[in-house]
């Protein structure tokens, strides 16, 4: 099969390598859609993974072949590749220790991710779409999961007024998380003239260009001087 393989700092290769085979208690996926997520861009641009890494963990398929003692998932089922329950002892490192160390346990594996046109995991790993939930918006469940997650940690209320830091995709999210979750008014601050346009089209009540206009004083100008209820940093820029 053809995959996209990490060879060495900001060098990936398209290239043939072994089509995985599950095992009997995993399932092998044909990988229709990956998202690229912000830490594979870390991974490339820091050198981060060891070489012959297959990256990319925000993706979706079908099943195409099952192990002999999977009874969850059927041939065709179509799924995303994360959010399964883990069994007890096999919990992402984050829960196992205070401090997660992406360079030590972020990939310490060889595991063949999304980047590629079939994966293994394990049978508890992926979570099967709903009908309503296209291949396309399915890779970006994960970072939905993770703005669902800041909303509610926010303690976000109805009729409150947020301000996000940052319209990249994380930020984009939010934005529309925290509408969903009924902010009344959303204000976006990014530089990005391309991105702030899309922040509006995606809902933001009003945007701020922080090169031009100093965000804070905006930012509490637009709420009526009483500064916003939330504030979510979406951006992991040092200004910010
Ligand atoms: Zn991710």
């Amino acid at each position: 099969m053809q995959a996209a393989v990490y060879k060495s700092k900001q060098n990936l290769v398209v290239e043939e390598i072994p089509t995985p085979e599950p095992k009997s208690d995993e399932v092998q996926i044909k990988i229709s859609h990956s998202a690229i997520c912000g830490t594979d861009v870390h991974v490339y641009l820091y050198d981060i993974a060891p070489p012959n890494t297959v990256l990319g963990h925000e993706f979706t398929g079908e099943i195409s072949k099952i192990g002999s003692e999977v009874t969850t998932f059927k041939v065709g089922d179509r799924v995303i590749g994360m959010g399964g329950n883990p069994p007890p002892g096999q919990e992402a490192p984050l829960r196992r220790q205070e401090q997660y160390n992406y360079r030590l346990e972020g990939i310490t594996n060889s595991r063949t991710r999304g980047y590629a046109e079939y994966t293994v995991l394990k049978e508890w790993e992926p979570l099967k779409l709903p009908d309503n939930v296209s291949n396309l918006e399915g890779a970006l469940a994960e970072p939905c999961a993770i703005v669902t997650r800041a909303v509610r940690l926010s303690n976000q209320k109805l009729g409150d007024t947020v301000a996000i830091l940052g319209a990249g995709p994380i930020g984009l999210l939010c934005l529309q998380t925290a509408k969903a979750a009924g902010a009344t008014k959303v204000i976006v601050s990014e530089p990005s003239q391309a991105r702030r346009d899309i922040a509006l089209a995606l809902g933001a009540d009003a945007v701020v260009d922080p090169t031009t206009q100093d965000p804070v004083k905006s930012i509490i100008e637009l709420t009526d001087n009483n500064g916003p209820h939330v504030v979510y940093e979406c951006a992991a820029a040092k200004p910010t």
